[in-house]
């Protein structure tokens, strides 16, 4: 079952959930990880299992609460759209119940549909979740992932029930899907290239890059692995970063530690000579480093 969760967490973090505005106010549309949450509710209340995920009051009423907690500009509460988009990630099927049995249903449902339709989750994540140490976790990894700075409003709601406690980090110190899930997407946003020097290295016909995803603001500190909290860097800039000998700074370009360009030798001279070099952006603002996140590193730089 462990290998089926960490494979879940990596499918969840790489969902297709679409980017919408523009400038400050892009980001990815939350429908998706929010029904998912929903129906994570509604099987730990018995109002619904892994193979019936009825379209009702009950699930949309859910799905509108938690909403309005995350909601952005542009950003509209229709859960008729993940209920019946979240099929193509290959994981959900949707049926119209027949006198002659359950009929694949197309279309997007209307309120009108209501009880009518249902929703089963298929390819293994059935398994995952009808377990309830599991949905834990699974709620716990969209929450990092998509909605890391509503944490505490979305696990204090009342449609969350008080057994779900914070995140204990400590209690997955490897957390296999997470990371992979985490590094995928941080390298996808940087097109597979660092952020410091530029390097782009991968193994043709696969999937395999040489790019690290860093988190700014360690997993352990800030529970956060939405893309924001991330760069792609190159396994050299990676354990520079990591020692606070390099940072991006949130005016877009690079500041060095001190302690490397009073101390020249060759290997911190090529380090140093990264010191006001543009920080490389990533493909779409939707995942632009959080400005906290990179005064958080400025900060600790190594004096
Ligand atoms: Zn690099």
């Amino acid at each position: 079952m462990g290998a089926l969760l960490d494979q879940t967490i990596e499918r969840l973090y790489a969902l297709n959930v679409g980017v919408i505005g523009t400038g400050a106010l892009r980001h990815e549309r939350p429908h998706k990880p929010l029904l998912l949450l929903t129906v994570l509710d509604l099987i730990d209340g018995g109002l619904a299992t892994p193979d019936c995920i009825e379209w009702n009051a009950a699930l949309r009423e859910r799905f509108s609460a938690y909403f309005e907690k995350v909601k952005k500009a542009d950003d509209r509460d229709t859960p008729e759209n993940p209920f019946h988009y979240l099929a193509s990630e290959g994981f959900w099927q949707v049926f119209r119940r027949t006198p002659a049995g359950p009929a694949p249903q197309e279309t997007t449902p209307l309120v009108r549909d209501s009880g009518q339709l249902f929703a089963r989750l298929v390819d293994g994540m059935d398994h995952v979740f009808a377990d309830a140490a599991n949905r834990h976790r699974l709620r716990h990894a969209l929450v990092a992932r998509y909605f890391p700075a509503q944490a505490s409003v979305l696990f204090t709601a009342p449609v969350v029930r008080e057994e779900l406690l914070p995140y204990d980090a400590e209690a997955e110190p490897e957390a296999p899907g997470r990371s992979a899930g985490f590094r995928k997407k941080v390298a996808e946003v940087y097109d597979h290239q660092c952020a410091a020097c530029g390097l782009r290295l991968r193994l043709p016909g696969s999937d395999i890059a040489l790019v690290d995803a860093a988190h700014l603001i360690p997993f352990a500190v800030s529970f956060n692995d939405h893309p924001s909290n991330g760069l792609a860097l190159c396994k050299n800039h990676h354990w520079a970063m990591d020692r606070s000998l390099i940072a991006p700074h949130p005016e877009g370009r690079w500041v060095v530690s001190r302690v490397l360009i009073s101390h020249r030798s060759s290997g911190e001279a090529e380090l140093a000579k990264l010191q006001d070099k543009p920080l490389l952006p990533p493909g779409d603002e939707a995942f632009r480093p959080a400005v906290n996140a990179m005064r958080w590193r400025v900060k600790r730089l190594a004096a």
